[in-house]
């Protein structure tokens, strides 16, 4: 049936076909059962998401609750449910306590990642057109960056994959260079140095294209379907400057980052980041509801504010923005997060599978590198990594060490900018589970050996 009747995303149609599907039976913590009853430790929390991890029966009471009470409202029009109100106050307070961003001034809704770029993509013209700046519109982001695929938030995203077939990215849209100083720092180079260079090329294009043409700069924290790449040293507070010099609005993507993953709330938080614009999801609800939240500053909203009376209505929102359920959803997850300790946990378990990663595999012949921060690690992977050789073309290192994780019964993600495996585990994984699965891994790397001879 799945060959003759679906259609999956971000999947090889002739791969699909040949092979089939993996169909997954349930999951609970940490765990994911296939249809055949093999049992698998999700080492990426499905895409990155599910951080309170599987079979929460608070999340499925919350859910169930809501639906009885109130199955549906919209927010169009000044419409709202409790709910709603109750998780826009909630990520705000979450924002000012936990990440030092007491400017962030309200809330809007969205159902995914892509939509809330889309939101962001629009807000900085809507603002810049308010602002009587009409050809300030242009928005920066960098190669390797991953903000989606929709028609805006898919010309955000810096992978050629997302962009070649579709005829993306849309007019307005820059990429700067990556920052990722392991692969792409030159021989010799200092970190500081890489971090120069990349000031310089994003001051250049700036100059280039003209400030008064450019509205604003998107980046996730640390770039995650790129390849897990930790900013370079200095590099966000010298992005910051540039783009104050030049009255650019900073989109924050979160979507990965926020709620818990790096051992802190958020992205924000962690690198000391000015947002204008917080785009939000997965882990907003546990990826237990379809949902996501853009957080726009007060210099943003006062502008916004100020000319409403002249503007009529801001005509952009879903029917599903500010779902309940899904708020309901949401702030039940945030209740589990705080309640359960799971960014503490984060926090004091991600060096623990940093560690063990490094001890099994640094020295081996095709791990260039392994990095991470709090449970966001990845592993990338090198034909040579003295010379820092890339395997040739078609080879896909990390897609062949993948299949052999699955076999050996952990599943990690093969990302499709640099050779990477991703770990992104549920924020309550265990230390016990973590060496499990650093073993089972360990040994398909083992495994994958005679392929990539
Ligand atoms: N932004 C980032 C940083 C992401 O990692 C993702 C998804 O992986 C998105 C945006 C897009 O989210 P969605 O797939 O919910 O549209």
């Amino acid at each position: 049936m799945d060959r003759a009747s679906l259609f999956h995303p971000v999947t090889s149609i002739h791969d699909q076909q040949t092979n089939g599907p993996q169909i997954y039976q349930s999951a609970s913590g940490v765990e994911l059962v296939s249809a055949e009853g093999k049992r698998l430790i999700d080492m990426g929390a499905g895409l990155w998401c599910v951080n309170v991890g599987y079979g929460r029966t608070e999340l499925a009471d919350a859910a169930a609750q809501a639906m009885r009470d109130l199955s549906f409202q919209h927010l169009f029009g000044g419409a709202a449910s409790e709910p709603s109100i109750r998780l826009a106050d909630r990520l705000l307070s979450l924002f000012r306590e936990r990440a030092g961003a007491p400017h962030m001034a309200r809330v809007f809704f969205g159902t995914s990642g892509s939509d809330a770029n889309d939101t962001a993509f629009k807000l900085v013209r809507y603002y810049n057109n308010l602002r009587g700046k009409p050809a300030k519109k242009k928005i920066i982001s960098r190669i390797g960056g991953y903000h989606g695929v929709t028609h805006a938030s898919g010309s955000l995203t810096g992978i050629d994959g997302y962009h070649k077939a579709f005829d993306l990215p849309v007019d307005g849209v820059l990429h700067t260079s990556c920052p990722h100083y392991f692969t792409f720092g030159l021989p010799g180079e200092t970190e500081e140095g890489y971090t120069n260079r990349l000031i310089a090329d994003l001051e250049d294009m700036i100059a280039r294209e003209g400030a008064d043409t450019i509205a604003a700069f998107i980046a996730e924290p640390i770039m995650g379907t790129g390849g897990v790449f930790l900013p370079p040293t200095g590099y966000f507070e010298r992005v910051q400057a540039v783009l104050d010099r030049h009255d650019i609005l900073l989109i924050v993507d979160e979507v990965i980052t926020g709620f818990g993953r790096l051992g802190e709330w958020f992205g924000t938080g962690a690198y000391r980041l000015r947002p204008d614009i917080v785009s939000l999801a997965k882990g907003l609800t546990s990826a237990y509801f379809p949902m996501s939240a853009s957080i726009i500053s007060d210099r943003i909203w006062s502008v916004l504010a100020d000319k409403s009376a002249e503007t009529g209505a801001f005509m952009h929102g879903f029917t599903y923005s500010g779902h309940p359920v899904g708020a309901a959803v949401a702030l039940a997850n945030l209740d589990l997060i705080e309640r359960e300790g799971l960014v503490e946990n984060a926090a004091a378990v991600g060096p623990h599978l940093l560690d063990t990663l490094k001890q099994a595999l640094a020295d081996h012949p095709f791990v260039g590198d392994i990095r991470g921060h709090g449970l966001m690690v990845g592993i990338e992977f090198m034909a040579d990594k003295a010379t820092k050789r890339q395997f040739p073309k078609g080879t896909a290192p990390h897609r062949v060490v993948a299949r052999h994780a699955t076999q050996h019964g952990v599943l990690t993600r093969a990302l499709p900018f640099l050779p990477v495996n991703s770990f992104s585990p549920p924020l309550s994984i265990t230390k016990t589970q973590i060496d499990i699965a650093v073993e089972r891994y360990s040994a398909a790397v083992k495994a994958a050996e005679a392929e990539l001879m």
